[in-house]
């Protein structure tokens, strides 16, 4: 193993400069993954740009129509935070339930993300709210929308010098809420086999007027369905509505099989926990009335 530089960057401009020029430089948040990673020989980073330093990449905001999260704020201030639980439960679940405590004091959600893992707990709750990333790169800033961020498993669409400086949430509308749940083979400290999150918005009378589902390890990158998305909504989430969301999401899933579950066993958990997210979701619908 070579030596490595740490650097922690003031500025945002300073930041892509030390990514675009430094030989194999790697943005580093809270290094959970990324550390992990180097010791095995899975990536060999020539340094270490440590992006804490620089000011709003840590901290939540909560702005007249959404919600701001530094890049590098660790889940467990997401998972800790009142106003995220009461707006985006969903999302506090799913971050509350990244590794341990003591993973979840140093885990940012823009690492969670960047790493591309398909079974990165955070990303179908985010991609589920709809979320768009900041992204800052020696082209100036660009948004992108969660879900367009990876390509593959550890690969994302990001260039040279870019770096996710936030990650921005709509804030719900009235009688919206989200789930998420997860499967794993043990109790906790695993990775997902499965995750599923949903966002629901109903009207005055319970019809369902907007709906996002999505999936986790179940596909490459974070599975999306619009077509499963219109089976719910028009419908007073009956559970034919349910049932028919589940098989479309079911048939558009592409699973590998490996020593965590086979593909048959990840796309049956999958229409397990959909159910189940939906469900979830508009009951934290109906206790709003
Ligand atoms: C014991 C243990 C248990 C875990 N359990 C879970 C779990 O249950 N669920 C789960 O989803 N994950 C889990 N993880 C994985 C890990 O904790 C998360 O993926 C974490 O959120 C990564 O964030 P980080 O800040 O540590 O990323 P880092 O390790 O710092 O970085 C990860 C990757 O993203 C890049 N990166 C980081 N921040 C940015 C940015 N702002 N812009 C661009 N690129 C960036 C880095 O260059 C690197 O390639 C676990 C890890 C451990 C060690």
């Amino acid at each position: 193993m070579g030596v490595q530089a740490y650097r922690a960057p003031r500025s945002i401009p300073e930041a892509v400069s030390l990514l675009s020029s430094e030989a194999g430089a790697f943005a580093l948040g809270g290094g959970t993954d990324l550390l992990v990673q180097q010791r095995s020989g899975a990536r060999q980073p020539g340094s270490f740009i440590d992006l804490k330093r620089i000011p709003g990449m840590l901290g939540i905001e909560q702005l007249p129509s959404l919600w701001r999260i530094g890049a590098a704020t660790a889940c467990g201030e997401v998972a800790s935070h009142p106003g995220l639980r009461s707006e985006l439960p969903g999302l506090v679940e799913a971050a509350g339930l990244i590794g341990s405590k003591q993973v979840q004091g140093r885990a940012s959600l823009g690492g969670n993300l960047c790493n591309a893992s398909p079974a990165a707990d955070s990303v179908p709750a985010l991609v589920a709210n709809r979320a768009v990333l900041v992204v800052a790169g020696p082209e100036g800033e660009r948004r992108i929308a969660a879900e367009c961020l990876t390509l593959g498993p550890g690969r994302t669409v990001l260039g040279r010098g870019e770096f996710v400086c936030a990650i921005e949430i709509p804030r719900p509308a009235a009688r919206q809420s989200d789930a998420y749940l997860r499967f794993i083979p043990r109790t906790e400290m695993d990775i997902a086999v499965v995750g599923a999150a949903a966002s629901l918005r109903v009207d005055e009378g319970g019809r369902c007027i907007a709906a996002r589902i999505a999936l986790g390890a179940v596909a490459p990158t974070v599975l999306t369905s619009p077509e499963a998305d219109a089976a719910l909504t028009g419908s007073m989430l009956e559970p034919e509505a349910i049932a028919a969301c589940v098989a479309i999401a079911q048939a558009a899933c592409s699973p590998i099989s490996d020593r965590r579950g086979t593909a048959e066993f990840r796309r049956h958990v999958a229409g397990v926990l959909l159910r189940r997210v939906i469900l979830a979701a508009s009951q934290r619908l109906a206790k709003e009335g």
